[in-house]
Order: structure tokens, then C-alpha cells, then sequence
């Protein structure tokens, strides 16, 4: 039978190209800084996204929350949206790792404007929490899978330059959203103070997340990581995994958002389908007649794999190990299912 997974893109396997580099790494002490794969996968990100420096991690939550970490003093504020992954599901780590509150904001599928951010800054006060950062998601998770434009984010970066604040890029799929608005990398690092990049996501890697900052952030993000417990050896095993899906698995994102678009336009002609909501990137999201589990159940019955979001809301996310032949099967599923 044909199984198809499509619970997350954290689900993908090492390609047999990928286990080739990973055996082949050259590697040493990362915490003596003398593991050079890993220093040349750090070095390749920042210099990727017009940034200083990087620091390798093991998770895209660790990368956040260092990144928080750096940016702001306890009994500081931040401002993200109310889906926002450092919010919701890096496991109450802002007010654990910093001791720093969260001010949530309802955009429009996780996406923030410069007028939704500006009244939400506390003026000098001593009642007040100091606003001190920003956190944006790009691709929005929870948005499924939504999009900012550099149009987007360039009044926001003015503004917390105007007002003093510091932002953070949550780009754990920062490619994919790069695939669909065919922008530069290049051109983030200049309206960013840290970029967090997932590489075990769409990418493909085993493990592993970057996070990109200026040289003195980056020093003193070593010092956190080290806290954490994030420091590690020969870890260029695993950063050799990281350089392999830079040079190999980027390009390839097309084709899981044209697996999602064909997939959605088969949910779209579906009785069992309620709603789905608008497909950008390698996310869909969309709403059952029939409870979400009882859809799930007949999907799994035929070797399709997803994940509810809600009580009649299903998400589907397209990756490197979905071929096209995967996708042809899910769409005859779907063909099939009856409200
Ligand atoms: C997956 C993800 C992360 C990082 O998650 P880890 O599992 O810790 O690597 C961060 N932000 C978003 C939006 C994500 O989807």
C-alpha cells in the first residue's frame, strides 16, 4: 500500500546524497569553535542572508529563544502575533529563558502590519513593561504556511529602528516563503537583528537551525546556547546535513507548493471539504463537513497520514519525501471521500 506522510515537513529522511556528506565531514570541537564544517555552515547561512555571523543549533526553538534571549532584559515586553511559534508552542520558554512578557496581536493569518505593532509599544513608563522586540514568522505556521513580502516588512523594520526596539525573524521556513515571493535571501538581513533558519524542515536535514545575527549578538549567543545546554562536539555530522540541503534542497521547494496546489484544488472539489483556506507555500489548511478525526481516520485507512488543528480543521504539509506518485494517490483519496 502506499503511505504518504503528511503530518509535518520534520518527517523527511536523510537523502542517500545527504548521508554521503554527513560520513564524509570533516569535524572537531565545536565548543573549542574547531569543528569546521560546522564553522562553514554557519559562515554560508549568515553570508546567505547578508548576515555577520551564525550559530548552530540543535532546534529552531533553541535558535529562538537564544535569539530572544539576546534582544531583550528581564521584565521586558515583546510583540508577536498571537500564532506565533515562540509563543505557542516553544513551551512558555520567553517567560522561563527571559523573563520576559508577551503582547499578542491578531494579524491577518499571523501576518503583521507597522499599524498593528505602533499603539501596541509602551511609552516610557514605570508601570509599563519595556518593549524592547518584535518577533515575525515567515512562512506563518499556524497562518498556514502565509507569506510576508520584503513590502511587508520593510514600514515594520522602520519602525522599531524609529522606536528602539530589536527584530526577530522566526524563518524556520523562511525558504519556502523565499520560493514563493522569488525574493532574495540577501535582501532579509538588512531589516533583521537575528534570523532564526530551520534546516530540518523543508530542507531536509536530520537536525539542526541557524540563527543569524550580527558578531557581538552571535558571541554572546554562545554563552546562552552553552546555558541551555546546546553546546556540542562533533556536531558537523549533523551541520554537513545542513550544507548538503543549502546546496541541494532549496531549489527543490517548488515542487512541494505545486504538490500543494494540486492537492488543494482536489480538496476544493470535494463534498467532505468545507472550506480551504489559501494555499502559498507547502501548507494546507482546510475544514471538513464531518469532524476532523473521523476524516483523518478514513485518510489514514488508505495511508494518508495528516494532523487535525481543530475540532473540523485538517493541516497537510508537503516535503521532500512526497513524489508525485504519493500525490496522485492522495488526490484519488480524496476523490473518493463522501460527506
Ligand atoms: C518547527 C518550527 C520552529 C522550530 O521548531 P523545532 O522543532 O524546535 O526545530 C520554529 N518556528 C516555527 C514557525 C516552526 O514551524
Amino acid at each position: 500500500m502506499i503511505t504518504v506522510d503528511l503530518r509535518s515537513d520534520t518527517v523527511t529522511k536523510p537523502t542517500p546524497g545527504m548521508l554521503e556528506a554527513m560520513f564524509s565531514a570533516k569535524v572537531g570541537d565545536d565548543v573549542f569553535g574547531e569543528d569546521e564544517t560546522i564553522n562553514a555552515l554557519e559562515e554560508k547561512a549568515a553570508a546567505l542572508f547578508g548576515m555577520e555571523a551564525g550559530i548552530y543549533c540543535p532546534s529552531g526553538t533553541m535558535t529562538n529563544q537564544i535569539a530572544i534571549k539576546c534582544f531583550t532584559q528581564p521584565l521586558d515586553e515583546l510583540i508577536a502575533d498571537q500564532t506565533a511559534h515562540v509563543y505557542r508552542y516553544e513551551g512558555g520558554g520567553i517567560a522561563f529563558n527571559s523573563a520576559v512578557s508577551t503582547r499578542l496581536l491578531n494579524g491577518y493569518r499571523g501576518i503583521l502590519t507597522a499599524d498593528m505593532i505602533e499603539p501596541e509599544i509602551n511609552a516610557e513608563n514605570v508601570h509599563y513593561p519595556r518593549t524592547s522586540l518584535v518577533v515575525l514568522e515567515n512562512t506563518v505556521n499556524k497562518g498556514g504556511g502565509a507569506c510576508y513580502t520584503l513590502d511587508q516588512i520593510k514600514p515594520i523594520a522602520e519602525l522599531c529602528q524609529q522606536r528602539g526596539l530589536k527584530l526577530h525573524l522566526d524563518g524556520a521556513r523562511i525558504f519556502n516563503a523565499l520560493t514563493h515571493t522569488g525574493e532574495k535571501a540577501n535582501d532579509y538581513g538588512k531589516y533583521f537583528n537575528g534570523i532564526s533558519v530551520c534546516l530540518s524542515k523543508g530542507l531536509g536535514a536530520p537536525v539542526g537551525s541557524v540563527l543569524l545575527a550580527d558578531k557581538e549578538t552571535i558571541k554572546y549567543a554562545r554563552r546562552v546556547r552553552k546555558v541551555l545546554g546546546g553546546g556540542m562536539r562533533q556536531a558537523g555530522f549533523l551541520a554537513a546535513a545542513g550544507i548538503y540541503a543549502l546546496d541541494h534542497h532549496v531549489e527543490r521547494l517548488r515542487i512541494d507548493h505545486a504538490h500543494a496546489r494540486i492537492i488543494a484544488e482536489a480538496l476544493a472539489a470535494s463534498l467532505a471539504v468545507a472550506n480551504v483556506l489559501p494555499v502559498e507555500t507547502n501548507i494546507i489548511l482546510f475544514d471538513t463537513v464531518k469532524p476532523a478525526d473521523e476524516v483523518l481516520q478514513k485518510l489514514a485507512a488508505e495511508g494518508i497520514h495528516a494532523m487535525s488543528t481543530d475540532k473540523h480543521r485538517i493541516r497537510f504539509v508537503l516535503h521532500l519525501d512526497v513524489h508525485p506518485e504519493q500525490v496522485e494517490h492522495v488526490v484519488k483519496v480524496i476523490g473518493s471521500l463522501v460527506h
